[in-house]
């Protein structure tokens, strides 16, 4: 197989996938949340549009995901409100009703698609993976460091044109250590970035994700890759 080479500096030196959901009902909020993070989503939650509106201008989302029946400022006003604050994320809206002027007024605020609740999660994945892919399109997919290649369209891993098989938590892991190639990224940045979860819940299986992630991208650790700074965290090396 072809791999584009890119140096590293062209490359889109972002974070990984950042989803903002806006939803009041909790139960529906959860139920996403879990979903989304389950395919590698790093994921933020408003139960209110005027809270949605504040992490909205504050961080810089991929994708946010709005639901139209909210408390306070419905969802059409807050997808209006975001595009005229030029918050340019694509906004995928949720609405109950499948009423046509219900989903033609959702595209006219301002939104990139529309669901109609109850979904089906497999449908609500692939139109979540199809704004990304839309947005991200003109970015470069590729991280590459040495014959280690990483493609965070298709999340394949390449090690000299072989490509290896990661589980989701390995495959985010890798992606945010390639993201900060060359500096020491902490187990608490680790837990925060990459499992979502306080540090003291996961400490002891970052040590481990590690050690299967040296054992499958530099099995013989004769480039020695991903190194450990003790007491610190870890260092993916470029040279
Ligand atoms: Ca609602």
């Amino acid at each position: 197989m072809v791999i584009k080479n890119r140096g590293f500096d062209s490359l889109n030196r972002n974070k990984a996938m950042r989803i903002l959901l806006v939803e009041d009902e909790k139960k529906i909020a959860r139920f996403i949340e879990r979903g989304l993070r389950a395919n590698r989503y790093v994921v933020d939650i408003a139960y209110t549009g005027e809270n949605g509106m504040e992490l909205a201008e504050i961080n810089p989302y991929d994708l946010i995901i709005l639901d139209i029946m909210l408390p306070g400022k419905d969802g059409i006003t807050i997808c209006q409100e975001l595009r005229e604050y030029k918050v340019d994320a694509p906004i995928l809206m949720l609405t109950a009703k499948s009423a046509v002027a219900e989903k033609v007024l959702a595209l006219q605020s301002g939104a990139d698609d529309y669901l109609v609740k109850p979904f089906s999660f497999e449908e609500f994945l692939a139109r979540v993976a199809a704004l990304l892919r839309r947005q991200r399109r003109e970015k470069t997919s590729f991280l590459q460091i040495g014959d280690l290649v990483l493609d965070q369209v298709s999340h394949k891993v390449f090690k000299a044109d072989k490509e290896i098989v990661l589980t989701p938590k390995e495959y985010s892991l890798l992606e945010y250590m390639m993201l900060n190639v060359d500096q020491v990224v902490t187990r608490v940045m680790i837990s925060e970035h990459v499992w979502n979860e306080d540090f003291d819940s996961i400490s002891n299986l970052i040590d481990v994700f590690i050690k299967h992630l040296r054992n499958k991208i530099d099995p013989t650790r004769d480039k020695q890759l991903i190194q450990t700074i003790r007491g610190v965290g870890y260092v993916l090396k470029s040279k």
